[in-house]
């Protein structure tokens, strides 16, 4: 998944993966285990210093990466983002990182991080806030300021 370009994989398909390959079958749902074998993962990643490859990893129903990414950055020792488009935004950086380190064909341009396409469909989505017009003083037809009192008038 790292070898291709903007190419992501989902937990679940991630731990059906994990099960074909080692021909172990868990009685339990994956979110129980997920998080530990992705930790692993980012531990390995870093004493070999690659670009963390759980970046690539997001959920299904968001395609965001959550709060498992906390390890990546957390192992790196980096601070913790808090604001969760931040965390996939550097997640996204981090993808790029793996695209490129992993051998992906990148475009002429060299790539751009990308969020989950999913995801990105919902923050084009979300429109700015609309401001509240404020209302014109009755007496110079001016928009009044915040305090409500006209700076002409007063
Ligand atoms: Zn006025």
């Amino acid at each position: 998944m790292a070898g291709t370009y903007r190419d992501l994989i989902v937990y679940r398909d991630l731990a059906e993966e994990v099960q074909r390959t080692s021909d172990v079958r868990a009685s339990v749902s994956f979110r129980h285990w997920i998080g530990k074998v992705l930790y692993l993962v980012v531990l390995e990643g870093h004493r070999r210093a690659e670009p963390p490859l759980t970046a690539l990893v997001v959920r299904r129903h968001d395609g965001r990466v959550g709060e498992g990414y906390k390890a990546v950055l957390e192992v790196a020792g980096e601070p913790p983002i808090t604001d969760d488009l931040a965390r996939e935004r550097h997640a996204s950086a981090a993808r790029l990182d793996c695209y490129r380190h992993f051998g992906a064909t990148l475009p002429p341009d060299g790539g751009s991080p990308a969020l989950a396409p999913l995801l990105q469909q919902r923050v084009s989505k979300q429109r700015p806030p609309v401001p509240t017009p404020r209302p014109p003083c009755p007496n110079c037809f001016l928009q009044l300021p915040r305090t409500g009192v006209c700076d002409s008038c007063g």
